[in-house]
């Protein structure tokens, strides 16, 4: 089964801030020990809210590129 698509997160530039799980439209991301996760995964709508808020630039939305592309 193929992977749900989630933003990907990257804990060693990410500074623990809490703005991606504040801003989070539906509450998908939760912080943890280790640094936000997907806690409700299924209710992400990959909205991208979570990239542009994050001022570490920790979260990367990759399906934005496929957007692009299309002409
Ligand atoms: S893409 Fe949107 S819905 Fe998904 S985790 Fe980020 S802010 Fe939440
Ligand atoms: S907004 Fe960015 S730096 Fe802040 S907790 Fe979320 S991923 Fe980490």
């Amino acid at each position: 089964m193929e992977n749900w698509a989630l933003p990907e997160i990257n804990l060693d530039l990410c500074d623990r801030c809490g703005d991606c799980v504040e801003k989070c439209p539906t509450q998908s991301v939760e912080m943890g020990p280790q640094g936000p996760f997907f806690a409700r995964a299924l209710d992400c709508t990959y909205c991208a809210v979570c990239e542009t808020v994050c001022p570490q630039g920790a979260i990367t939305c990759a399906y934005e590129i496929v957007w692009d592309m299309e002409d």
